[in-house]
């Protein structure tokens, strides 16, 4: 899926009728049009269309073939695994409704750095190999509350200029069960962040459930 969102528009704007693009990448793996994206059809995105054209057979077959895998080994339908790990999750962590991704909050190890609300931070969580983008929307008594924005400057955006936060703790995240069982607080659970690039199952404490919405703390990327 990655393969395939790093070549769509990367605006994020909704107009394919998805959150964003890489729910949108998402969807063209499983048979949605690409015509839905609107920017795909002018000029200057003409080789990226392209070679999303070229990519997405192989892309596809690739899922069929790990969906045929899972279905051998028993996955029952509709069962929520992590793709790099093939763990089994109690469920999907959506966004808050109206809201670009999940909400992570996180705690940067470097005391001296310094940022403010609205700044992009570039940092690698604890225990995660990738390094993540994350747009501040609110910083409480050393918790900052991040949502994903992805690499834009290799998109071509020239005024990404993110905030260098080194390794940062990921304490909590918050957002939707969109897929799955709801959980109750005090729960350990093992869940997938749809916004994760690796799509790797966490886990964590329920610390708030209330309708769709969790908040889950003491996050841990060991789940086994
Ligand atoms: S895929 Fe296109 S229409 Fe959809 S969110 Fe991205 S830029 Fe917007």
């Amino acid at each position: 899926m990655k393969e395939i969102a790093k070549l769509l528009p990367g605006f994020n704007c909704g107009e394919c009728g998805f959150k964003n693009c890489r729910e949108f990448a998402r969807a063209l793996l499983k048979g949605e049009d690409l015509d839905l994206c609107p920017y795909l059809g002018q000029e200057k995105h003409l080789a990226e269309r392209e070679e999303i054209e070229e990519t997405l057979p192989r892309l596809k077959q690739k899922v069929r073939d790990r969906e045929g895998r899972a279905g051998e080994e028993g996955e029952a339908e509709g069962e929520i695994r992590g793709v790099i790990d093939g763990l089994a999750a109690d469920f999907a962590l959506a966004p808050l409704p109206g809201e670009p991704s999940c909400r992570e909050d996180i705690h940067p190890f470097d005391r001296d750095a310094e940022f403010e609300v609205g700044d992009v931070l570039r940092y690698r969580p604890l225990g995660c190999p990738v390094t993540h983008f994350g747009k501040i929307i609110k910083i409480d008594h050393g918790l900052v509350t991040v949502h994903m924005v992805g690499p834009r400057h290799l998109l071509g955006d020239e005024n990404f200029a993110p905030v260098d936060a080194g390794v940062c703790l990921v304490a909590a995240f918050e957002g939707i069960v969109s897929r799955g069982r709801i959980p109750e607080v005090g729960e350990t659970v093992s869940f997938l962040p749809e916004h994760c690039m690796m799509q790797k199952v966490h886990s964590g404490m329920i610390v708030h459930s209330e309708g769709k919405m969790v908040r889950i703390e003491s996050i841990d990327l060991k789940v086994w």
